[in-house]
């Protein structure tokens, strides 16, 4: 399923299989996460270098020797810039991004560099594992950015929130969940995943938030996620493009509150997700998409029309 054109939509191709380089596997693709980043390239509010492009950066595939790997949006990076060379290789200049600069999992083969893959763990099928690998190993980037914090509020609840609650639950903390106002379904998802609150971001929180990170792509909420965060506390915006920040009196950062974002991931973020999710455990909840209709998923996801999840799925027969 390829993107032809910034707007789209993804129309499905004939190609032959991509012959793997060296230092390249190539994988036959089992599971393939949709991230709302695949919204953005598709609108073009993050550019894509050169089209047409296979978007897709959660995918689970078979390898050459079998076995279940992982590759997720880092697709590469130099390894000699300051930022690769001081464990910031997230932000290398010269990165690329699976499903951006190269081609990614809504197809039925892909390749990949193969330092940039990771075993998928043992007991996970590939149609729970995809979405680990942005929603789980981002999310988790942004969750750590928390530091200690006890009490998180997550600003829009969807793939990325759902993973992070499980986590924060298993080591003792309060998720306080705000989805977009009137959305029962997400609340009552975020309050089965053991959410302790669960409203509106229209709504105050009930307690002070020792922090809060933000997956909803909506500028208006970084203010009102300042306000509910304590003297001291931080707000992460978590996703790869927001609409702008209206301004606000600095009132609302004073007293030490931290304002930040998240790019990314580097490989020992997913070394370190990848190992944690079988202890939590970690369960997604996933709703199944065949390939061909990855502008269908791509549309639900757009509209808020499932909780959990969604996976592309190509059909081998
Ligand atoms: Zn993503
Ligand atoms: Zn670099």
């Amino acid at each position: 399923m390829v993107l032809e054109r910034v707007g789209g939509p993804l129309r499905m191709v004939q190609r032959a299989a991509p012959e793997p380089e060296p230092g390249q596997l190539l994988v036959r693709v089992l599971a393939c996460g949709v991230c709302r980043t695949d919204l953005h390239l598709l609108d073009g509010e993050v550019d894509i270098p050169h089209l047409p492009r296979v978007l897709g950066h959660q995918i689970v595939g078979e390898a050459p020797g079998g076995g279940l790997v992982g590759i997720p949006w880092l697709a590469w990076t130099c390894g000699e810039c300051g930022y690769c060379t001081t464990g910031r290789e997230n932000l290398c200049p010269r990165a690329r991004f699976t499903g951006r600069d190269v081609d990614g999992g809504y197809a039925e083969w892909a390749v990949a560099d193969e330092r940039f893959c990771f075993p998928i763990p043992d007991g996970y099928p590939a149609l729970q594992a995809a979405p680990l690998l942005c929603a789980g190993l981002i999310g988790h980037r942004a969750y750590r950015m928390c530091g200690d914090a006890r009490r998180i509020g997550v600003f829009g609840f969807g793939s990325a929130g759902h993973v992070l609650c499980q986590v924060a639950q298993h080591e003792g903390r309060e998720i306080h969940a705000f989805t977009r106002p009137g959305d029962d379904a997400a609340q009552a998802f975020a309050l089965e995943l053991g959410a302790t609150s669960a409203s509106g971001s229209d709504q105050a929180p009930p307690a002070s938030l020792d922090a809060a990170i933000i997956f909803a792509p909506d500028g208006t909420l970084v203010p009102i996620a300042l306000r509910a965060v304590v003297p001291g506390g931080t707000v992460v915006c978590g996703g790869i493009h927001m609409s702008d920040i209206p301004s606000f009196p600095y009132a609302d950062l004073w007293q030490e509150r931290t304002l930040r974002s998240v790019a990314n991931l580097t490989r020992s973020d997913a070394e370190e997700f990848l190992a944690l999710a079988p202890r939590v455990p970690v369960e997604t909840s996933v709703h199944r998409y065949p390939l061909e209709a990855a502008n269908d998923a791509l549309a639900d996801l757009r509209a808020g029309r499932f909780t959990g999840a969604a996976v592309v799925v190509p059909d081998h027969s």
